[in-house]
């Protein structure tokens, strides 16, 4: 880990804590301000770059054993429905089972602190995932949102190499059951996406957020100064895990 609001190459979208606040403002143009859109978006419509989702996760806040976070969004995307296979080793199963969200202690090197934090895909805005995928399955999206695109997806999880935060899972097993607002499929890799069905039917707020009683996550458009997550970002100290590998990342920690 390293430390954070770090201020960011002005070609890319900046992404402050409490300290560069005063920049985050002046990314957009005077007088205009973004907002998230709250509306459904048409599927034949194209997802532009008028808002960066993003997410604030106050690890201070965090009570300890708990994984409410976790359980919300096996259940909203549908991982709690696949059951160990007859016969299968538990240890193995558990070990391997896809998770898109997990809870992890983090300890910094330099001073030692041990933190738990839930972990997920950080969409990153230059994401390594994206840059090894032959197919090109592996993508960002222009609101920042960081996908598998499960039909092209190849299964060779070269993405999952490459990612610094091991954000992603590979399926092995078929799948029977599954959302139709989340497809999952036998051979395909897959990660956190800032549970995107959600917000392409209009609504601002993911499953892990909803499920946190202790109000540790923030969620939101970092393009709108007035949204909560640009707000908690304002309020309080925090910093992208890794940052010395300068992939911007769409998801923030405090208290880490
Ligand atoms: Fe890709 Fe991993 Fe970054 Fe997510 S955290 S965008 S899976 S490299
Ligand atoms: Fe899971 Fe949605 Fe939270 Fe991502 S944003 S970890 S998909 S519940």
């Amino acid at each position: 880990m390293s430390n954070s609001n770090e201020s960011i190459n002005p070609n890319r979208r900046s992404f402050l804590g409490k300290a560069g606040a005063a920049v985050a403002t002046t990314l957009v143009a005077p007088g205009v301000v973004l907002h998230a859109s709250a509306r459904t978006r048409d599927p034949d419509e194209p997802v532009t770059d008028a808002v960066r989702w993003g997410m604030l996760i106050d690890t201070s806040k965090c009570a300890d054993g708990c994984n409410d976070c976790v359980q919300a969004c096996e259940k909203e995307n549908g991982l709690d429905m696949v059951t160990m296979p007859e016969g299968a080793d538990p240890e193995n199963w558990d070990r391997q089972r896809p998770r898109w969200i997990r809870q992890i202690q983090l300890q910094d090197n330099l001073t030692g602190q041990i933190t738990s934090l839930p972990m997920m895909c950080q969409h990153c805005e230059e994401p390594p995932c994206a840059d090894v995928c032959p197919t090109g399955a592996s993508f960002r999206r222009a609101d920042g949102i960081v996908m598998v695109d499960r039909h092209i997806c190849i299964g060779c999880r070269y993405c999952m190499m490459a990612c610094p935060y091991k954000a992603r899972s590979f399926i092995h097993e078929e799948i029977e059951v599954k959302p139709t607002h989340a497809p999952r499929g036998k051979g395909c890799v897959e990660s956190c996406n800032f549970c995107v069905h959600r917000l392409d039917r209009g609504e601002t707020t993911t499953a892990c957020q909803d499920a946190c009683r202790h109000q540790a996550i923030a969620f939101g458009d970092l393009k709108d100064k007035n949204s909560a997550v640009s707000k908690a970002l304002d309020s309080v100290k925090s910093r992208q895990l890794r940052a010395d590998l300068q992939l911007n990342t769409g998801v923030r920690y405090s208290g880490v």
